[in-house]
């Protein structure tokens, strides 16, 4: 060990990188973590937690005017989009600090610069120190992608969405996954005109099919547009600042903002990989092992610089397996089959396991149990929104191989049932399960 300065380097405190570094830490090895950013990630700082706390925000719209059917009134309820703004970002300071906590509290040294790879036991930080490790391990992330086309670079993404000065009067949000459709919620449901373009003729590819048409057709019942087929030829900037959006095959539209949600790159570019020896994919990722290793056995990889599943919990769960395989002495693999997940879309949905289309392809002799209903607080409040719940199951077994679910709280919900998915369990079972009422996840086991 002596011959190296560090038993680990981590490249990136994301939250894969902060959970190796403090568990391998924990295991007694030396840890220094480089970071350029800020310690916490895209899940902290850019992602996950600012923008669930801007759902949070943004939903009392509904709320207040559900209220009314409730006794309720609000007059002259009024919004304030700096005040939400100066929130979201004074509680991201503040997990930013407690992540810096967990690290000094663990000793593992935070090293605040950009360090690129300089070969398999050596990195360099932009001050120019060169450091040696045992192991270094890449856990920068991804960045998001823009494609280009003329006018670009008057776009925001996600990095720069939760800093705006003001509310847009008009955004148009280009692409239709996650980002697009969790931010079209928050701006519709802020008063905004929010258009979604996407290239092809689908919102959130991968997610069941009957889900998304629901999505699509309540998004739209509250003002949101859609273009679909619609890849953008050029962007031109108005003297006042205003955008003209020139879309192939269509009338161009006129935005205050265009925010650019088309997936998200690793950031391996200029990150000096190539001097260990590691190749990347075709997006930029690095390639490992079921331990995360890289072509280079002392260079480890976990998180979305992988481009396996961009989801914060599981670069959590590589980070964990990558330290206790490496300085733990116990082997460990993450598990990828039935990760759940959820669009945090108003309303959200959320799913596990496979989709109706996918679990015809594999199983061929399946069943389809769902249940398509008025959530009682929508009755309530004269909203005509209906939830759906999706049971795919294998027959003649009864196995459950797919839960998805749109309507209120649909992630919450979806988490509990996951882990039945997940420990294997049949129709049958949660059938013998007597219904909880009156709630929404009741309908889980009344399904026909
Ligand atoms: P997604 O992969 O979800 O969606 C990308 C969208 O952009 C799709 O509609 C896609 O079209 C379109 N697109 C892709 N490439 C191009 C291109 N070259 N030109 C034009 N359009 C393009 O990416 P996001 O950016 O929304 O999110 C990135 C990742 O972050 C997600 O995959 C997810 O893993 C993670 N994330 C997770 C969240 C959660 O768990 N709730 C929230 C936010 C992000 P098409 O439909 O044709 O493929």
């Amino acid at each position: 060990m002596a011959d190296f300065d560090y038993d680990l380097f981590v490249i990136g405190a994301g939250s894969g990188g902060v959970r190796a570094a403090r568990v391998a830490a924990a295991h007694g090895a030396k840890v220094a973590v480089a970071e350029e950013h800020r310690i916490g990630g895209t899940c902290v700082i850019r992602g996950c937690v600012p923008k669930k706390l801007l759902v949070y925000g943004s939903h009392f719209a509904e709320d207040l005017e559900d209220a009314e059917n409730y006794g309720w009134s609000f007059e002259n309820a009024t919004f304030d989009w700096n005040r939400l703004r100066d929130h979201v970002l004074h509680d991201v300071d503040r997990l930013n600090g407690l992540y810096e906590k967990t690290l000094e509290s663990h000793g593992v040294e935070r090293i605040m610069e950009r360090a690129v790879v300089e070969g398999p036991h050596r990195v360099k930080l932009a001050s120019g120190r060169e450091i040696t490790a045992k192991y270094i391990l890449v856990a920068v992330g991804g960045w998001p992608f823009v494609p280009q086309f003329e006018g670009s670079e008057h776009c925001i993404t996600s990095n720069e969405v939760f800093h705006l000065d003001k509310l847009p009067k008009r955004l148009v949000i280009a692409g239709a996954g996650y980002i697009a459709l969790e931010f079209a919620g928050i701006f519709n449901a802020l008063g905004c005109h929010v258009t979604v373009v996407n290239r092809s003729a689908v919102i959130l590819r991968g997610y069941d099919e009957s889900l998304r048409d629901r999505l699509l057709q309540i998004t739209m019942s509250r003002g949101i547009e859609y273009k679909f087929n619609c890849p953008f030829n050029k962007i031109e900037k108005r003297e006042d600042g205003a955008l003209d959006v020139h879309l192939e095959g269509q009338d161009p539209l006129i935005a205050d903002q265009v925010l650019v949600a088309t997936g998200r790159k690793p950031n391996t570019d200029g990150l000096g990989l190539a001097s260990a020896g590691i190749e990347l994919g075709e997006k930029g990722e690095i390639a490992v092992d079921e331990h995360g290793m890289t072509s280079c056995d002392s260079i480890y990889a976990v998180g979305d610089v992988t481009d396996r599943i961009q989801l914060t919990p599981v670069a959590i769960r590589e980070g964990q397996a990558f330290a206790d395989t490496v300085f733990g002495g116990k082997p460990t693999t993450v598990d990828y089959n039935c990760v759940p997940s959820a669009v945090f879309s108003q309303p959200p949905l959320a799913g596990v396991g496979l989709t109706e289309g996918e679990a015809r392809n594999t199983y061929g002799n399946i069943r389809v149990y769902s249940s398509d209903f008025r959530p009682m607080k929508n009755v309530f409040a004269k909203r005509q929104e209906r939830g759906l719940y999706k049971l795919i199951c294998e027959e003649p077994t009864g196995k459950v191989l797919g839960l998805h679910m749109i309507g209120p709280d649909a992630p919450e919900i979806l988490q509990a049932a996951a882990i039945a998915v997940k420990a294997g369990l049949t129709k049958a079972d949660f059938d013998a399960t007597v219904a909880l009422h009156p709630s929404m996840a009741e309908e889980l086991v009344l399904m026909r």
